[in-house]
């Protein structure tokens, strides 16, 4: 029998990279998964590659609206009865810049793709997990959520939102059976990393690969992580056996971060 055996999990961004291979893990693990991304046309792609029929739903939505995250976790609700864990995992950055030249509109893109996303999904969440008094939450934060970067301000600001809200949020229904945490990896190289990596190195006056190997010399392993990395703690957290971690902010980075 597996950990998540019966539960029904909600993932925003999972067609591919951390999230896709934790709703792979969840599955494995027993549970029923709604997986989310913004086209129909790749998650039907993700759901025919994943293969696991009827336990595997996918959910389109920009997460950058409230409505979307609403409709997201409330979908997973009218789809398998109730939620028991969410995964709000989609996020990232663009337009890096030191903050001398940042702008409005930058800051505000990388606050609603990670901090309001987070809120929204989270806040919708409780409203169902509050009444059945059980619940996982896990928040996707970083290193960076602990840790300030020259350059990338505007990913480094949102992800530390992310980890205050999740300790606050631990702290209210830590008597209601429910969990809250954040999962904080180091560099990972999945498609949001090759995407935006090399301008995030640039604005750290670095080459990509440069960046790569800063990450990799920062940690403890002197090597980056992968997917499966965070998703085996993922369950480990969405399990009963994560039922005395609440509030906590997990390092997945190597023994990056100094705490
Ligand atoms: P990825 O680009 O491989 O996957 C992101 C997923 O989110 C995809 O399924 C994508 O379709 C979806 N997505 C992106 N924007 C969305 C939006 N606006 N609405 C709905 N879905 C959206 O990225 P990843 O590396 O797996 O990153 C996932 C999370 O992990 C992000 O929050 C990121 O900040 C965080 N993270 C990544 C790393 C890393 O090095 N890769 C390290 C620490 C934290």
């Amino acid at each position: 029998m597996g950990a998540l055996e019966g539960r029904v999990a909600c993932i925003t961004g999972g067609t591919r990279g951390i999230g896709r291979a934790t709703a792979e893990a969840f599955l494995r693990e027993g549970a029923k998964v709604v997986i989310n991304g913004r086209s129909p046309e790749k998650g039907a792609a993700t759901l025919e590659e994943i293969g696991a029929g009827d336990d595997l739903h996918y959910i389109a939505g920009d997460v950058k609206q409230r409505s979307d995250c609403e409709a997201i976790v409330n979908g997973t609700v009218d789809k398998f009865g109730k939620i028991d864990i969410l995964f709000a995992n989609a996020g990232g950055a663009s337009n890096h810049a030191p903050v001398v030249d940042l702008t409005d509109d930058a800051m505000q893109d990388s606050m609603l793709w990670n901090y309001w996303h987070t809120f929204w999904a989270m806040q919708t969440a409780l409203k169902h997990m509050i009444p059945q008094e059980s619940g996982r939450i896990i928040t996707m934060s970083s290193v960076e959520g602990k840790v300030g970067k020259p350059g990338i301000s505007i990913y480094v600001a949102a992800k530390h939102a992310i980890n205050g809200l999740t300790k606050s949020a631990a702290q209210e229904v830590g008597t209601m059976g429910i969990t809250v945490n954040s999962v904080c990896p180091g560099a990972i190289e999945t498609d949001i990393m090759t995407a935006e990596g090399p301008a995030a190195a640039e604005s750290m006056g670095l080459t990509y690969d440069g960046l790569l190997d800063m990450f990799a010399q920062e940690s403890a392993i002197k090597r980056l992580n992968d997917v499966s990395d965070v998703a085996e703690v993922c369950v480990l957290l969405a399990s009963d056996a994560g039922a005395g971690i609440t509030g906590s902010m997990i390092s997945i980075d190597g023994g990056t971060s100094p705490y």
